[in-house]
């Protein structure tokens, strides 16, 4: 279907589903309101999501600030490195994101992996141009941009605050109560929904690329020398793959693999991603992304995150483009490891071995009594120097005289006078860092996604209609009722059939405006799964029935009212 996101856009916008936000002010690009249709979409998206991901996997979800403050990021690495490339036009002044300048306007892909000068020297070879003006941009600098949204936190100056660009942070911040929350007991997994900011430099596409966004994101703390996924529970899920070394080559294909033949054969080389990727492939069909538009894509080096060590994306079709929905990464110990260093708390957690294991303790007590009246000043320092041998090099202490340096000069000491010791002792465990493996998933991309997919145009008896074949788990509303008019009491009994189903937990729109033709119509555009009609046979029929239409096929059957919920269930 040509311009898919020109078409999902108009009925967003027309139907409630979502749109700029700020219109009556001319909105700012990169902020997107959902309508009343689009956000009940994205609640039963989280919802589910909720219950695959989190409860369904047994992992607990938290709800951490929006805003955090400048040592966090410090540590994480997003002050220094949370960039994009950004070329500025000197002639009219539009930003435009440089990587993608490149992309949409050559034949290189993927130009996020390289560096501002391969950037600024491609830019140069393909005397690329202002998007704005038409200015020619191939003596401009390429520069990094920083993403993230300053704010003050507080009055006066203040502190320095940040908007948060992922909502994992909140959760390795709060590792040293989680792991205790969970009794330093690994594996644990921890969720959170919530909003994400990026201030990107050319937001797009409506709800692709903004500014303000919600992530759902994982994060599963493991032991990486203990903890296996449970592979068995996906190992028959197939994955379309499209590993590094394919997308290098000019000629390169998908590779169909299933999740055990993935880890096998070494194609995804985390046994956790993998893992991951065969849950979250089966949780997209459920809710709609269409299959045969579907992907995952694993990062090549230049492009992977500043922490992850293997990295691939879930990636959906819409017009020819490939969107990352979500990315899956295996991000090591690096977060804990830098909020360890940091802060002032622990982020290891205390491994108890099976065994207690019996260690060593190389020492020494140097008797001072002869050091100091024998070496003076230098008593101090060379008591140091030989307890530092004592760990590097105990066999030293076999010989009468031990010899140790400091500041360049030699000195020797009578073993019996450093009273070398070996004692040993039991040890029950030891701290560790754990690892972390992350599925983080982009809401609004797949509510995108999810519509974009949906959406259908067909050719019917009275002409033309526009669907929405949108999965019953994510449908904004489960059921229409409609009196065939509002009058002779066909209304009283419509509102009474749509109370009773709401009544049943269902979500339902009652609708007695127009024609029953246009009633279909509204809702197949809303994507609404069964739409109801009471007429007079309701009326005239004992055991009263309605006529339920099915959205997909348009079949209708007629239903007993008593029996209607339970069929609709
Ligand atoms: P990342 O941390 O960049 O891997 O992002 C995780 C997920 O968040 C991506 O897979 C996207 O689905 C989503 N995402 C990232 N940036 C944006 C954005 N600017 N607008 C909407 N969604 C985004």
């Amino acid at each position: 279907m040509d311009n898919l996101t020109e078409k999902v856009a108009e009925l967003s916008k027309r139907r409630g589903f979502f749109f700029q936000s700020s219109e009556a002010y001319g909105g700012v690009a990169g902020f997107q309101t959902f309508g009343p249709e689009g956000a009940e979409v994205k609640r039963k998206i989280e919802n589910s999501w909720r219950e695959t991901f989190s409860r369904g996997l047994g992992h607990r979800e938290i709800e951490a600030p929006t805003i955090m403050q400048e040592d966090v990021f410090k540590a994480s690495g997003h002050l220094d490195g949370f960039d994009d490339m950004i070329i500025e036009c000197p002639e009219c002044g539009t930003s435009s994101r440089a990587d993608h300048l490149i992309e949409d306007n050559t034949e290189v892909e993927e130009a996020e992996s390289f560096s501002t000068d391969q950037v600024e020297a491609l830019i140069k070879e393909h005397d690329l141009e202002c998007p704005s003006c038409g200015d020619s941009l191939t003596d401009v600098e390429v520069e990094d941009f920083n993403l993230m949204f300053e704010t003050s936190i507080g009055p006066g100056s203040g502190q320095t605050g940040y908007l948060r660009p992922e909502t994992a942070q909140g959760i390795f911040v709060e590792f040293p109560r989680l792991k205790e929350y969970a009794r330093n007991q690994l594996p644990f997994g921890i969720t959170q929904i919530g909003k994400a900011y990026r201030n990107e430099i050319s937001p797009r596409k409506g709800l692709v690329r903004v500014r303000e966004f919600t992530q759902a994101e994982l994060e599963h703390f493991i032991d990486p020398e203990e903890d296996e996924p449970d592979i068995e529970r996906v190992a028959d899920v197939e994955l379309m793959l499209y590993p590094v070394g394919e997308q290098e080559k000019d000629d390169g294909e998908y590779v169909y693999a299933t999740v055990e033949e993935a880890v096998e054969e070494d194609i995804v080389e985390s046994e956790w991603v993998a893992y991951y990727l065969g849950i979250a492939k089966k949780w997209y069909k459920e809710i709609g992304v269409d299959m045969d538009r579907f992907r995952y894509r694993q990062h090549n080096e230049g492009e992977r995150a500043h922490y992850a060590t293997d990295c691939w994306d879930a990636e959906a079709e819409v017009d020819g483009d490939w969107i990352e929905i979500t990315g899956f990464a295996y991000r090591g110990c690096y977060d804990l490891k830098k909020h360890d260093e940091y802060s002032q708390n622990d982020f290891t957690v205390f491994k108890e071995y099976d065994e207690p294991e019996v260690v060593e303790k190389k020492a020494v007590d140097a008797d001072m009594g002869y050091l100091g009246p024998e070496f003076g000043d230098k008593a101090g320092e060379i008591k140091d120097k030989l307890e530092e041998l004592a760990r590097q090099k105990p066999e030293a202490f076999e010989a009468d005289k031990v010899i140790v340096e400091v500041e360049d000069e030699e000195f020797s000491v009578p073993s019996e006078k450093a009273n070398f010791s070996v004692e040993k002792t039991e040890e029950h465990g030891e701290q560790i860092l754990p690892h972390v493996v992350e599925p983080s998933f982009g809401i609004g991309r797949i509510v995108y996604t999810v519509l974009a997919h949906a959406y259908d145009e067909e050719q019917v008896e009275d002409g033309e209609r526009t669907v929405m074949h949108l999965s019953d788990r994510v449908a904004p509303t489960e059921v229409a009722v409609f009196p065939l008019m509002d009058k002779e009491g066909l209304g009283e009994k419509a509102r009474e059939v749509a109370d009773k189903l709401r009544s049943e937990g269902l979500s339902v729109k009652y609708d007695d405006t127009g024609n029953i033709g246009r009633r279909y119509r509204r809702q197949d555009e809303v994507g609404t799964p069964y739409c109801v009609t009471v007429d007079y046979e309701t009326l005239e029929e004992e055991a009263e029935t309605v006529t339920v239409r099915d959205r997909d096929s348009m079949d209708q059957k007629r239903v007993k009212i008593q029996d209607l919920a339970e069929h609709l269930k």
